[in-house]
């Protein structure tokens, strides 16, 4: 049966936009893993905080100021709400998931982990939750240890089990790939293991935040990551969600305004609760428009979000998979959850990002950030489509077509369904 959009269409005037080949394709959109697009409604909430409420947060005696400091600590509490957490005060706002897991690793782990601590990473991860424990290991001395991918992309639980022996004091984890759309089968074990020897559970919740119901202290995890502009909120707007305990052993990384209770010749004592990690003045308006993005989400129901991206990425992978010339990465028995990644035979993936483009179709092209997952695969990039609440069946058709004349143009009539282009990627240096 057809999976309907749980969000309307019609609240986004992007949707209407012609592009490619004369500028004559309807816009299909399928980079919302990159960033969502953002609602007619969380706009006008934006165009409303401009022109009524414009001021500075938590500095000012003045109504506007006083208005601008409440929606910033509405947006705190509603994103407590949204994901589960009894105490606001444990939602550090940030720019981004990129620097929610800057702050674990430079407010909690750099001096709660000792030289010689063993951190475990997850191959799968993004960047963001990589290059942190790297940059770790160089200022702490910690040890990185890797928990492997196999050549479908599962993490590999005997490896990890060989890793847990060492008694991690940390284990960096992805909620959800941003390139390979199922969910890790060994997730929940591993996180169990990692509770069970006493390890800071750090989960990047970027691609997973907002298409799912996720209850934060329900999940027994250390530190959740996520961004507001993948679930159709603004840029430089995102959370760190922490656990009491976590919380509790926090120390600030950036100093300067807003974050300190007193400073004086001596030195400063920081603010109490979250303010202490948020120097600076923050992304104001845009936390105004998560609100609104949250609300949105709220109404039209993760369940239903899930099960529609859920619907499409698992039949765009599988009907990618049918054409000749064409790969899918990673567990093809597995369902995707809202993306899937692909290499078409003898066609760099840059090159089918361009060609899909010139078809109306927006999808990504590169390694996602993800250059250590893409290795293991046997891929040096490759091509994501990503769906969010408002994508439909057309775009999916509309990929398969296109993905399609393309592969059969590039295989001449000569396919041999090899992963001619991945070995090609792999002899690159
Ligand atoms: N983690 C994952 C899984 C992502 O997909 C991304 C962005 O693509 C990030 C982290 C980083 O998010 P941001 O760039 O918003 O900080």
């Amino acid at each position: 049966m057809p999976s309907l959009p749980p969000i309307d269409r019609a609240g986004f005037p992007i949707l209407e936009r012609r592009i490619g080949k004369g500028e004559g394709r309807p816009l299909v959109y399928l980079d919302s893993a990159a960033t969502a697009l953002v609602p007619e409604r969380v706009v006008r909430a934006v165009e409303r905080f401009y022109a009524t409420s414009c001021a500075n947060i938590h500095r000012g005696a003045h109504a506007l100021a006083e208005e601008a400091t409440d929606a910033y600590e509405c947006a705190r509490e509603d994103v407590a709400r949204f994901f589960g957490v009894q105490d606001a005060g444990r939602v550090v706002l940030t720019h981004g998931a990129t620097e929610s897991m800057h702050l674990a690793a430079f407010g909690w782990a750099e001096h709660a982990l000792a030289p010689g601590d063993v951190v475990a990473v997850a191959e799968d991860n993004h960047h963001a939750n990589v290059v942190c424990w790297h940059q770790l290991a160089r200022r702490r001395g910690v040890e990185v240890a890797w928990i492997p991918v196999d050549g479908q992309g599962r993490l590999d639980y005997a490896a990890w089990c060989a890793v847990a022996e060492r008694g991690p004091k940390l284990v960096a984890l992805a909620h959800q790939s941003n390139v390979l759309g199922f969910r890790q089968p060994a997730l929940a074990r591993i996180m169990d293991d990692a509770r069970g020897v006493g390890a800071c559970i750090v989960l990047d919740g970027a691609q997973a935040a907002g298409h799912e119901p996720f209850a934060f202290d329900e999940a027994r995890v250390d530190f959740y990551a996520l961004s507001a502009h993948k679930m159709m909120g603004l840029t430089g707007i995102g959370a760190l969600l922490c656990s009491e305990c976590a919380f509790a052993r926090m120390e600030p990384v950036v100093g300067g305004g807003g974050m300190v209770e007193r400073v004086d010749r001596e030195g400063f004592v920081p603010a109490p609760g979250p303010a202490a990690y948020e120097a600076g003045t923050p992304a104001i308006a845009a936390a105004v428009a998560w609100r609104e993005a949250l609300a949105l989400l709220g109404e039209a129901g993760l369940d239903r979000i899930a099960a529609h991206t859920r619907a499409l990425a698992t039949r765009a992978a599988q009907e990618l998979r049918d054409v000749p010339g064409v790969t899918v990465l990673g567990d093809a028995s597995l369902p995707c959850e809202s993306l899937a990644s692909f290499v078409v035979d003898g066609v760099h993936p840059h090159d089918v990002g361009r060609l899909l483009d010139a078809e109306g179709v927006a999808a990504r092209a590169g390694h996602h950030c993800a250059q250590p997952l893409h290795r293991a695969l046997g891929a040096a990039a490759s091509v994501r489509a990503s769906f969010a609440g408002y994508s439909c069946e057309e775009d999916v058709d509309a990929l398969v077509a296109a993905v399609a004349l393309m592969a059969d143009a590039a295989g001449g009539g000569k396919r041999t369904g090899t992963r001619a282009m991945a070995r090609q990627e792999r002899t690159q240096p």
